[in-house]
């Protein structure tokens, strides 16, 4: 092994939780080193094919992971700007009641040790960083806001639009979805029909790299080392403070030391990392004295739904203009507990029907996907001590996902099924989510007021260590029913500033 430099701050991961820290510690005193285990995406014709996306599986990562004991190849990707390369651009707010206690079917969505007032401003910070483009005041349980949307809503295709018409004429208050994508006046983007799960090749898509990363890499402070994995945090013989890490670059290993370290590698794999880390003063793994750390795993419970129409082509190219929330805390009746949302997904194609519909012949899920319009039902998954990530002897992860508040999710579809075909589309299916897809993993390092119920405090620092910031959606303490991206990016700039102002003493 060879040793590398020092640095004052190494970043494990160049995600959104990384690059905000990463964005914010540009132009500081500090010398910040970003760790990558991906590469940068190439920008090549494969983008945009969903074939090679889909079927190919060009770009997802080779790990194998467990799921109680069965391998699986999990739906994640390793690259410069992490999951947002290939995520949806949809960006919303948690909801102002979604930071406090709420009941539901199967049990509690607790408490947040922050307010929703506590991540706004970081909230409207991290809307104008990502572009991203909305409307104000038509989505029933939107938060308070302080700002307006930097930018005005994508614009509904004609399909679409009479959608929205049909949707209002049944008594809902459809609003069109918060997304992230340069378009519009000066904007690149071209509305092709690959975005949600695809990279843009063109970069018009506010994805980690280009919003957070690339800016933050302008500044001579930062650097970023892409094809860098780290392998195991090192603490000194007090164990209370990180001293290196181990990393594997190729062929090579070699240790970084650094005065701070923020892990940022993605809920399963920095609990993973951490508890791979284990040593004589952590033998539980670090961070992890209140035996948290790879506890309470959530994703969402999720569903794909298609609409279809037999006599009707859906050429729309931009789908992800419109969601509905009025289910989201319950249906109105006294006592009801919350549902969900529902909102478009990317537009499905032949190849991505492949797999679920392998039984039918290929005309026929030709037929179907030319016609149908493609929804996301998404409702709460409560953290439970039972679903858990743990590693094995092998080093492998292993995955046990205790799904909870499943009968409100398969009531929350059923309900969307209806509503469906009150927009004239007779035939609905739905297929759910299983636990190959991780997209909106959360929750492994929770977040807290208690260090014996919490691994870090309010900043993302770790109870157990003086220099250790965890600042991936594992901070999560519940999942509430959103998509996860603008919630981290809020906190992590949050964190990043509380870095930059307190930890390293800049302006
Ligand atoms: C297909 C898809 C669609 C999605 N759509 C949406 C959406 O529309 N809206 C939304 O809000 N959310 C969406 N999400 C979820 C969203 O992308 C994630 O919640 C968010 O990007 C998570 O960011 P992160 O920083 O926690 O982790 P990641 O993005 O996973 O970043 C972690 C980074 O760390 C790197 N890394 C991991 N281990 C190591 C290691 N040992 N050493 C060095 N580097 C390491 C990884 O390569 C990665 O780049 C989607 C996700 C997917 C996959
Ligand atoms: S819709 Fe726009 S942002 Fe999305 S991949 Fe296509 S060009 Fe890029």
């Amino acid at each position: 092994m060879t040793d590398q430099q020092h640095y004052d701050v190494v970043i494990i991961g160049s995600g959104v939780g990384g690059g905000s820290v990463a964005y914010q510690l540009a132009g500081s005193n500090a010398n910040v080193l970003i760790l990558e285990r991906g590469p940068v995406l190439p920008r090549e014709a494969q983008n945009w094919d969903p074939e090679a996306v889909f079927c190919e599986e060009r770009y997802k990562c080779n790990d194998t992971w467990y799921s109680d004991g069965r391998p699986f190849r999990p739906g994640m990707f390793y690259f410069v700007g992490g999951h947002t390369k290939f995520y949806g651009t949809a960006m919303l707010r948690y909801r102002e009641k979604d930071f406090q206690e709420i009941e539901h079917e199967e049990g509690i969505s607790p408490a947040w040790p922050i307010q929703y007032a506590d991540l706004e401003p970081w909230y409207a910070k991290a809307e104008t960083l990502f572009g991203v483009r909305g409307q104000e005041g038509i989505d029933p349980t939107e938060p308070p806001r302080s700002t307006g949307y930097p930018f005005p809503p994508m614009p509904h295709e004609p399909v679409l639009l009479d959608i929205e018409k049909k949707l209002k004429s049944q008594g809902l208050k459809p609003f069109p979805m918060p997304s992230a994508v340069d378009y519009g006046s000066g904007g690149i983007c071209q509305r092709c029909e690959n975005c949600d799960a695809f990279p843009c090749k063109i970069d018009a898509k506010g994805d980690a790299e280009m919003k957070l990363v690339r800016p933050a890499l302008r500044s001579p402070n930062v650097e970023l080392r892409p094809g860098v994995c780290v392998e195991r945090l090192i603490t000194d013989d007090t164990g209370k403070r990180i001293v290196s890490v181990e990393v594997k670059e190729g062929d090579k290993q070699y240790t970084i030391h650094a005065d701070t370290f923020v892990l940022s590698a993605g809920a399963i794999n920095s609990a993973a990392l951490l508890l791979r880390s284990a040593n004589e003063s952590h033998p539980q793994g670090l961070a992890n004295s209140s035996d948290v750390v790879g506890r309470h795993y959530m994703t969402h419970n999720t569903s794909a739904i298609m609409a279809v129409h037999p006599f009707k082509i859906n050429n729309t190219h931009f789908p992800k203009t419109l969601a509905i929330h009025d289910f989201y805390f319950g249906d109105g009746k006294e006592g009801s507990e919350p549902l969900g949302g529902l909102q478009l997904l990317g537009k499905i194609r032949e190849p991505m029907l492949r797999g679920p519909l392998s039984y039918v012949p290929k005309f026929v899920r030709h037929a179907l996907a030319s016609r149908s319009v493609d929804w996301y039902a998404q409702s709460e998954d409560l953290p439970h001590p039972d679903s858990r990530i743990t590693v094995r002897p092998d080093g492998a992860i292993n995955m046990h996902w205790h799904r909870t508040n499943l009968p409100a999710h398969k009531r929350w579809v059923d309900k969307c099924k209806k509503i469906l075909r009150g927009t004239g589309y007779p035939i609905v299916l739905s297929e759910s989510f299983g636990t190959e897809v991780v997209s909106h993993q959360c929750g492994t390092i929770r977040f807290g007021n208690d260090p014996k119920t919490s691994a870090l405090d309010t900043n993302c620092k770790a109870w157990d260590h003086d220099n250790l910031y965890v600042v991936d959606t594992s901070f999560f303490p519940s999942s509430a029913a959103v998509n996860p991206a603008l919630t981290l990016a809020a906190q992590a700039l949050k964190v990043g500033h509380h870095l930059r102002t307190e930890v390293i003493g800049c302006d």
